[in-house]
């Protein structure tokens, strides 16, 4: 485990633009930065972007993959399913494979399809299988909204109250971050009643990456199926979705993916589920052997792995936004990847913890291996308005009421200058605030 000054002495911070420079000069991913778009800032200069959190940039490559699909399709009509560029029939395919690279799994594990929320509704049909005695089902406190609808309508789905049957892994009182031997302690207790875990890789709000590996093993050894929602994890974190043991996973890819707002998700179903015909799923001809999806006429025959779970033919235009953004991700990987993340987001955290205890507290974990590259930032004595004079200045950040700036230095795009000058404009309001 890294502590706060050993990663100062590795990294060798300092706190000149200097440093930035010299850092940018030598970073061997420094030339992605130059494969996206930025939005610009009222200056007409690149913004300092830093949610990608929240919305990732668009690789300059969607445009023209975008391009293809609608010429095959003026050209082709329907024959692009087989004639296109990339014929649409077996589009998604190696988006699979390439997108298992990303969250540490096998091919058959992974594939692209639906959205988020749909693809959490889908799994737990399957997954979530409560009975009279074991039905809860336990998310972290502080969950995605999404993800908190979610369990709720599945327990009314099953006839069971949503506020009963729903266990909540809270943060001790005064602090923010969840803690293992609370779980273990809820499981002890509960744990026989606890039918599906469902918890977010890394929370969305404070950014604590979990062991999925220990979660999953404290799970099932209670008996109970874990599920993570990926969102902010995938593209941004060493996942290994296989070697966690996790039954399920779900993840969008217009976050730190990059593929689009609103374009469509990931899924994972572990390997030892691939060839379970028992386990019912909610079908669709998609998720049929393809020796006899057009034949039309047989009995539901599923494809194994994660593929049996799709429904519908995909959206090949959303499908050209994730291509562009995983050829990316193929060409840089993850473990270059998360090399810089943790140098830049360390950077950071050494420029804000220099403003003072009594100007930003940081929530999110220190240490490097409890997150990914979002710092959220608790800042004192102030309102709405901080994030709004941040904008003026060409800083795209997020805000969480009452009091939160998350910052998300993506390591794909983001530069130590983009680190340095957004802290300096933060110096900058909060000096100038009355
Ligand atoms: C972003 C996010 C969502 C959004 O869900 P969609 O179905 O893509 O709208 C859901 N859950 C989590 C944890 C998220 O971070």
């Amino acid at each position: 485990m890294l502590e706060t000054e050993n990663k100062n002495t590795l990294y060798n911070y300092r706190s000149g633009v200097d440093f930035a420079l010299e850092q940018d000069q030598n970073d061997p991913l420094a030339a992605y930065r130059s494969q996206f778009l930025f939005p610009k800032d009222k200056n007409g200069e690149d913004c300092i972007y830093m949610t990608g959190n929240s919305l990732g940039l668009q690789p300059k490559q969607t445009r023209a993959y975008v391009d293809d699909v609608l010429s095959d399709w003026a050209n082709l009509g329907v024959e692009g399913h087989f004639n296109a560029k990339n014929p649409w029939l077996t589009y998604h395919e190696n988006l699979g494979d390439s997108m298992a690279k990303i969250v540490g799994a096998k091919p058959i594990e992974v594939v692209v399809m639906n959205t988020l929320t749909t693809n959490l509704h889908f799994l737990m049909a399957s997954f979530y299988k409560p009975t009279k005695t074991r039905y809860k089902i336990l998310i972290e406190a502080d969950a995605f909204p999404s993800d908190k609808y979610v369990v709720e309508s599945q327990l009314r789905h099953h006839g069971f109250d949503d506020t009963e049957g729903l266990v909540l892994w809270k943060p001790r009182a005064h602090e923010a971050l969840a803690n293992y031997e609370d779980l273990e302690a809820i499981l002890e207790t509960q744990g026989d009643e606890i039918a599906l875990i469902l918890i977010g890789a890394i929370n969305y709000y404070t950014g604590q990456f979990f062991d999925l590996k220990r979660i999953t093993e404290l799970g099932h050894k209670h008996g109970c199926i874990v599920g993570f929602d990926c969102a902010h994890a995938a593209g941004n974190v060493a996942l290994n979705l296989h070697d966690s043991g996790a039954d399920f996973a779900a993840w969008c890819t217009y976050k730190y993916l990059n593929s689009g707002p609103g374009s469509i998700a990931g899924c994972f179903v572990h390997e030892r589920h691939a060839y379970n015909k028992n386990l019912n799923r909610f079908a669709g001809w998609w998720g049929h052997n393809k020796e006899t999806r057009f034949g039309m006429r047989d009995a539901f025959d599923q494809i194994p792995g994660a593929a049996g779970w799709q429904v519908s033919n995909p959206p090949i235009l959303s499908m050209a936004g994730i291509k562009a953004s995983l050829e990316i991700f193929n060409d840089v990987g993850m473990d270059k990847l998360i090399e810089k993340s943790k140098k830049l987001t360390g950077y950071l955290e050494f420029l804000l913890n220099q403003l003072g205890e009594d100007t930003i507290r940081i929530i999110t974990p220190s240490n490097p291996n409890e997150r990914g590259c979002q710092l959220s930032i608790l800042v004192q004595n102030t309102d709405k308005t901080l994030h709004d004079k941040f904008t003026e200045a060409g800083v795209i950040s997020d805000w969480r009421e009452p009091n939160v700036i998350r910052c998300a230095p993506a390591p794909l795009y983001n530069s130590f200058q983009d680190v340095y000058y957004l802290v300096e404009r933060l110096k900058k309001i909060l000096n100038s605030s009355p």
